[in-house]
């Protein structure tokens, strides 16, 4: 099963902590001259099984809008995944931390960075099922990059996965998602609505004062998120494109970033 995309562990030299996610400690690394980020799952967090399958598919996913998964060290038990380092972190973080101090072609760059990594996760068939700023990641360059696409699979707290569950990402879902678990390019689009309204409002949390159940009513009642003070009403029509209860009546990726790059 050894492939290109494992990594042998003595060319991975580790360094200090950079964080802590739903599977473990983050790190920060060296690996054939790169800089890395090394997730190190934690025991019994992964279905280590099914990432092995999936892995040799999501090295080859490549764009420079995309946080590259360089590759997996399975030999060793707990197993480590090594992504392309991201020196100012994540996204969500970022713009709370410059809130008041954005310009417009800085939120309209960012909606774009990740459109263009969306669409092409969608010409590849690819469904991120997580998307959110705290998903994204900035590089040193101020550019913003996509990550943990498709790990949500891989996750095996419950309270993560089950539309029940208490750290499920309701407030992102699609209600095909929330109803009947029906992941698509689609049910990403949903989200990436969600994430513009994050990015507009400066990295506020969506539906802030409702529980799960609540933001289930008004959204089947038609209510949607409000347009954000800095959202250009062009904006505001595209995140409203997006939330259309019916999947296809929502936009491609492809045709929001063309809609973006046109403002
Ligand atoms: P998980 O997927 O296990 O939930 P996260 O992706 O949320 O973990 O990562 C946790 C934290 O680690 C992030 O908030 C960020 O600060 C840091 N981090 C994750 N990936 C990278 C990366 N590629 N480059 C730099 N820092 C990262």
């Amino acid at each position: 099963s050894d492939g290109q995309w494992e990594v042998d562990p003595l060319e991975l030299t580790l360094g200090e902590e950079v964080g802590s996610g739903q599977f473990g400690l983050v790190l920060q690394g060296q690996w054939r001259g790169h800089r890395v980020a090394v997730k190190m799952v934690r025991e019994g967090a992964m279905s280590e099984e099914d990432f092995k399958e999936e892995a040799r598919v999501m090295t080859m996913l490549s764009h420079c809008k995309l946080v590259q998964l360089y590759g997996v060290c399975t030999q060793q038990s707990p197993m480590c995944l090594l992504f392309e380092f991201m020196e100012k972190g994540c996204l969500l973080d970022y713009i709370k931390a410059q809130k008041g101090h954005l310009s417009q072609d800085t939120l309209l760059g960012m909606c774009l960075d990740v459109s263009e990594a969306m669409a092409y996760l969608e010409s590849n068939n690819f469904i991120h099922r997580d998307l959110a700023a705290r998903n994204c990641l900035v590089s040193k360059n101020n550019e913003v990059k996509v990550s943990d696409f498709g790990m949500t699979r891989f996750v095996l707290d419950d309270q993560y996965t089950s539309s029940q569950g208490s750290k499920f990402p309701f407030k992102w879902s699609s209600p095909e998602v929330i109803k009947y678990s029906k992941f698509s390019s689609k049910s990403d689009v949903w989200s990436f609505g969600v994430f513009m309204w994050e990015v507009y409002t400066e990295g506020r949390l969506p539906y802030e004062n409702q529980t799960n159940s609540e933001v289930v009513d008004s959204l089947n009642a038609g209510l949607r998120l409000l347009k954000p003070r800095l959202a250009p009403e062009a904006v505001y029509i595209l995140m409203e494109w997006c939330w259309k209860e019916k999947p296809e009546q929502r936009p491609s990726f492809t045709l929001l970033l063309h809609e973006l790059n046109a403002f």
